[in-house]
């Protein structure tokens, strides 16, 4: 992924509410197939990166490019629409819809009929339904033969690690270029946080072209998922390499000691 061609950048984000500059200036690359991780403590500006690369932020200034193209300004779906899917820190699953709904739900960017209509199966949705139904099992299939086996239960009643297995499935199910995953770990054990590397790596191993952006704080994923780990503190950029090489400078040590 060292020589691939950039799929997203960003050039001096700049992020600021009132007074307080959550960005300064960040600068940062994604190659096609590559997985980027992003690290930093509490409040440094991780979920405000990927609030601005999704358009749900507009950056105070600077720019966002997917495949060359300034995406920044434009709504939320369009962005979606031309292949950014992410997930959320916080669930945001539809608790009493079914599992397989909510996949539905995640491949709604590519349907012609209304969201509404969609799930509540009425007019000209019916057929283009049948077909996402379809689609959206067999990615569930892929992704995990435990999600699959549950598709018809309400999502709210899935145990945690597979709510954000679900959640990942969801994104997955617009079939994104870039994959981006805001803490995916958390609340989980050891043994649930392996079973999640173990998926996103067959998820990559399926889609080698995919590039993913994971906000992490577990160091275990950290140290073995991503090519490349970008750390950021209060809002700046304090590195960006590999995780063996930033952990050994002196600011992002202290960055995370100094806490
Ligand atoms: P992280 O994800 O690294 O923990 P965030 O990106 O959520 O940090 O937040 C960075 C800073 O920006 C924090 O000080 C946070 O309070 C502030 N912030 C984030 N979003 C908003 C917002 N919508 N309004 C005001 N302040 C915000
Ligand atoms: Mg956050």
């Amino acid at each position: 992924a060292v020589d691939a061609p950039v799929i997203l950048e960003g050039r001096g984000l700049t992020m600021r509410f009132g007074g307080l500059v959550a960005m300064a200036e960040v600068d940062f690359t994604l190659r096609k197939g590559e997985i980027l991780g992003i690290i930093g403590p509490n409040g440094a500006g991780k979920s405000t990166l990927l609030n601005i690369v999704t358009g749900l932020y507009r950056p105070s200034s600077g720019e966002v490019r997917l495949e060359g193209e300034r995406i920044n300004g434009l709504p939320a779906h369009r962005i979606v629409a031309k292949g950014i899917a992410r997930t959320f820190q916080s669930s945001r699953l539809f608790g009493d819809l079914s599992v397989l709904d909510n996949v539905v739900i995640g491949r709604h960017v590519h349907m012609r009929c209304g969201l509404l209509d969609a799930i509540l199966r009425r007019g000209r949705a019916e057929a283009e339904l049948r077909e996402a139904a379809r689609r959206a099992a067999e990615l569930l299939e892929a992704v995990s033969r435990t999600l699959y086996a549950q598709r018809h239960r309400p999502a709210a009643e899935l145990p945690q690690a597979d709510r954000r297995r679900l959640e990942i499935a969801r994104a997955l199910a617009s079939e994104p270029k870039v994959l981006l995953l805001d803490e995916p770990s958390s609340g989980m054990d050891d043994a649930d946080t392996d079973a999640l590397m173990a998926d996103i790596r067959a998820i990559r191993a399926a889609r080698p072209e995919l590039a993913l952006m994971i906000i992490e704080h577990d160091m275990r994923l950290v140290a073995s998922l991503p090519n490349r780990v970008l750390v950021l503190d209060y809002g700046q950029k304090l590195a960006d390499g590999l995780y063996e090489e930033v952990r050994l400078i002196p600011r992002v040590q202290e960055a995370y000691l100094g806490r």
